[in-house]
């Protein structure tokens, strides 16, 4: 078969690894990115020899044993790429008393009793569930669209203690995990070592731990520019084409196929097949003008549970943090407000003294989330009323600035560069729906299921990334990426083949 000619919406690490998968494959591959980098919410901006990096934390799967490893390497050279490991994911503070969310299970073990020997039961059940991750395997090797029961039957042995663990934790949120805690400090912070989650099931956060604990999920020096830089690299050595500053507004169909995209200024380029690597809401709604929306996507556009927006706080500080900790999770006295998000209760802080790379010597890159579920207040303001949108953010800065001031001291006079983005922000630069960064929240109903590639009534389309894994995340992503590949091969009869990259 000649080789048949795919475009792919988004530049994003999805979009991107996607391209990779084909071209591996003898796909032609063109990604059009709207913007004019690649990297979506993979991204990092650099002022003034400070590099603010709110997103590449941690990454699952950056070593072996975990098997999401295996995959990864066939996008990212690891060869290439330096892994710092990080003995506290972070570390709460609330009300004077502190938990240190250890990655070693041990010590967190250690940790939580000490806080609460009171609770030593769900502890234990909590602590000895993160041991257990180790022994999970997860099945990714194959598409779940592409595996029948044979393939179950012939994997039972790994599947089987899987989905019971499964079974056991994904029904529970954090939150109703910690309402069984009788120790009411320990009931207040074991959820917020993933802030803001009352929902998120606690399964991931006990993968989470898990990952860490076996050393697998270490912090990728350079941050996302860095991996934006393999992947790129590997996209591009593998011969597949990248265009910038190309924002697709409509797929083009005919005969119930997609045929090609039309882009903002009516360019018209014809492809055998699409996929789109972009939001969801956009694709469904917007490229594809409603026409092919499945009842699924329906209920979760009108639901919306979405992960929280994010307004990031980025200071440059001439002053090292030598001997804390590389993240924590602090609790304002007084909480602040912005539009109908009345009470935003605490700001997850990030301190670049793990990664020497994104700041000058002796200096700081320090970046600040405060979750909010306003995202309208932010996108309003930009539009209508750029003074008062300004200010808002120098609000967001003056309260970040002031809890840092309090908790640390010398954060104030220390302050070279200050750089505010809102969920207005993620709007502009990727057109993520309502600039909420991680695409559908990972609820019990929702985490560890693929929502559909594929629309109804309408062949040669596909969608990958984010907005079709529920919580998201790089691994994921990537994984979501190459199961495309395998469908696309498949659906054209042609066998799938991957190779490690470097
Ligand atoms: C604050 C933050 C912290 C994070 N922390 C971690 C972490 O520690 N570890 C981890 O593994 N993951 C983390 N993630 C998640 C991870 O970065 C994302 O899940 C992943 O990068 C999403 O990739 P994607 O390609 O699916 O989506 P996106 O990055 O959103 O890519 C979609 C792309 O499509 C483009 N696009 C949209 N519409 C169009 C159009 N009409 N035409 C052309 N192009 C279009 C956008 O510009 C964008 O480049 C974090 C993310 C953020 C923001």
């Amino acid at each position: 078969m000649a080789s048949r000619k795919v475009i792919i919406i988004g530049g994003g690490v999805a979009g991107l690894s996607l391209g990779c998968y084909l071209r591996m494959n003898c796909y032609e591959t063109e990604v059009l990115e709207q913007s004019a980098a690649a990297g979506g919410v993979c991204a990092a901006w650099t002022r003034k020899g400070y590099t603010f990096d709110g997103a590449t934390e941690w990454l699952p799967g950056s070593a072996p044993p975990l098997n999401l490893h295996d995959i990864l390497a066939e996008i990212v050279d690891f060869s290439r790429l330096e892994i710092a490991p990080f003995p506290q994911f972070t570390r709460v503070e609330r009300g004077g008393k502190v938990l240190r969310a250890f990655t070693d299970v041990k010590r967190l073990e250690s940790e939580l009793l000490d806080i609460a020997p009171e609770d030593a039961g769900p502890i234990h059940e909590f602590t000895d569930a993160i041991s257990q991750v180790s022994s999970l395997v997860l099945p990714v090797q194959r598409a779940p669209e592409l595996t029948g029961i044979l393939d179950h039957l012939r994997s039972a042995r790994t599947l089987v203690p899987l989905l019971l663990f499964i079974r056991k934790w994904r029904g529970t949120t954090i939150s109703q995990f910690a309402q069984r805690l009788e120790n009411p400090d320990l009931r207040a912070m074991l959820p917020l070592i993933f802030p803001r989650h009352d929902f998120f099931s606690v399964m991931g956060l006990i993968f989470a731990l898990g990952w860490m604990n076996m050393g697998c999920a270490g912090h990728p020096v350079g941050g996302s520019r860095r991996f934006m830089e393999l992947v790129e690299g590997r996209y591009s050595a593998l011969g597949g084409t990248l265009r910038l500053r190309s924002r697709v507004e409509t797929i083009r169909t005919t005969m119930g196929a997609a045929r090609g995209v039309v882009l903002e200024g009516g360019e018209t380029l014809n492809a055998d097949i699409v996929v789109s690597a972009a939001d969801a809401r956009s694709t469904l709604l917007g490229m594809l003008g409603g026409k092919h929306l499945s009842r699924r996507f329906r209920g979760l556009f009108a639901s919306a549970v979405l992960f929280p927006g994010t307004i990031q706080v980025s200071l440059g500080l001439d002053r090292t943090f030598d001997g804390d900790a590389h993240k924590y999770l602090l609790h304002l006295d007084r909480p602040v407000g912005f539009g109908t998000d009345r009470d935003i209760p605490h700001v997850i802080v990030k301190l670049s003294n793990i990664d020497p790379t994104l700041a000058p010597e002796g200096k700081t890159a320090v970046v600040a989330h405060l979750r909010t579920r306003d995202d309208g207040h932010w996108l309003d303001l930009r539009a209508d009323d750029r003074p008062r949108y300004r200010e808002e953010k120098e609000r967001a800065a003056e309260a970040v600035i002031d809890l840092l001031e309090s908790r640390f001291g010398g954060v104030r006079e220390a302050i070279e560069v200050k750089d505010v983005a809102t969920p207005a922000t993620y709007v502009r630069y990727t057109s993520n729906w309502r600039g909420s960064y991680q695409g559908w929240a990972p609820i019990p109903s929702l985490i560890g299921r693929s929502l559909e590639k594929t629309v109804p009534g309408l062949g040669g389309f596909y969608m990958t990334g984010q907005w079709v894994e529920p919580g998201g995340g790089l691994p994921k992503v990537v994984i979501s990426a190459r199961n495309v590949a395998q469908i696309i091969c498949h659906d054209d009869g042609l066998p799938f083949t991957a190779s490690r990259a470097g």
